[in-house]
């Protein structure tokens, strides 16, 4: 397994003269660490499959550099990169063996017989296949053909990674749930450098220790699950994380305070000095804003309609042209179309042009 350094990478399919804003993959430069597991994760279109196959070398950048451990592998043909891959559909061969399937990607390595047959039980047995290695592939469903597919990709232990593109698409909604978390114990028992494609972000989340949230060709913020909940770098990655996304409404934003159709909302920072003629916009997480009886000094909003999730209601209501999710507490009965609104002052972020400001 390999660290992997992408250095001003950048792809245009439409050759080097096309405009910037036209690249699919605008310039990017960061690291990711050896044996780690990172998510790529944004909306169709956003350039994750355009990265991953840049690391695979499926496509050659059209700008940049791809290091592994230093070495720079960007001439190299995919066969020499030393990666496997999982795709969103079965690769296998139909009429081998699930075994002999698992064993291919270590027999053309050279490994001797014994190693072989040591490795593809333990992979088989982490991918719930050992009942299963002496059928022909081609009797299985296409759930199983899967499997065998993620355990081609597992089951060599010296790649520098492993690139998987959206490999749950075709599972079952039932299996898909076990396999997510499946693949995140993977991920730990194995120790391999993963790097996994996807716009669910369930998936993402579940099997990453790092995210990395691309939109319109660019990563807008690389973190943990929890760092991009609790702190969204950017207003997309509020809104596109989270179920309903963040509340991001335009605001006044003065020292500790922020005026919202003349209502004002406490902050816990000082955002003196933001950057003058800026769109400024709060965010804040439908979480960290309940519905009260309407009262003096509560934001007043219509209540448009309630979601009722089952463990969780969320009102969505109105405050002048503003619209947020709101949390209505257990036990809550909403009053009638108007309630107040109680923020968390914690969790309100102030945003300048879509970036995060810290305040003081
Ligand atoms: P999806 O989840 O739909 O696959 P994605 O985030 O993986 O989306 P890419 O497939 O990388 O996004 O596409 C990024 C941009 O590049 C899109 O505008 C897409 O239309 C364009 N694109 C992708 N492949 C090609 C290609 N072979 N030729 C020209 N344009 C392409």
């Amino acid at each position: 397994m390999a660290r992997i350094d992408l250095v001003d990478l950048a792809h245009s399919y439409g050759g080097n003269d096309a405009a910037p804003e036209s690249f699919a993959l605008k310039p990017i430069s960061m690291t990711w660490r050896q044996g780690g597991a990172y998510a790529l994760l944004g909306p169709s279109g956003c350039g994750k499959t355009t990265l991953l196959n840049l690391i695979s070398g499926i496509v050659t950048p059209s700008r940049g550099k791809i290091l592994f451990d230093g070495v720079d592998i960007t001439p190299l043909s995919t066969q020499k990169r030393n990666i496997a891959q999982v795709f969103q559909f079965p690769v296998i061969y139909d009429t081998m063996t699930v075994g002999q399937n698992l064993a291919f990607p270590l027999k053309n390595r050279g490994m001797v017989r014994s190693d072989i047959l040591a490795r593809v039980a333990e992979i088989a047995d982490l991918l719930d296949l050992t009942p299963y290695l002496e059928r022909k592939a081609t009797r299985l469903t296409a759930d199983a053909k899967q499997k065998i597919s993620l355990g081609r990709g597992l089951v060599r232990s010296d790649v520098a990674a492993v690139l998987f593109d959206e490999p749950l698409t075709v599972i079952d909604p039932e299996l898909k749930w076990q396999l997510r978390s499946k693949l995140k114990a993977l991920h730990r028992e194995l120790d391999l450098t993963m790097i996994y494609v996807t716009h669910d972000q369930t998936e993402a989340l579940t099997f990453a220790d790092t995210v990395v949230v691309m939109h319109d060709g660019r990563v807008v913020q690389s973190g943990t699950p929890a760092e991009l909940f609790d702190k969204p770098a950017h207003t997309f990655v509020g809104y596109f994380i989270g179920s309903p996304g963040m509340n991001i409404v335009p605001a006044e934003v003065r020292g500790r305070e922020a005026r919202i159709d003349g209502h004002i909302i406490r902050l816990d920072r000082n955002y003196d000095g933001l950057p003058p003629g800026a769109k400024i916009e709060i965010g804040v997480r439908p979480e960290f804003v309940d519905v009260a009886p309407p009262g003096s000094g509560l934001l007043l909003a219509n209540i448009e309609r309630i979601d009722d999730l089952g463990r969780v209601r969320f009102a969505r209501v109105r405050v002048g042209d503003a619209k947020f999710a709101a949390r209505v507490p257990p036990g809550f009965s909403i009053p009638g179309n108007e309630a107040g609104l109680l923020f968390d002052p914690a969790h309100v972020h102030v945003y300048a042009d879509s970036l995060l400001v810290e305040g003081a």
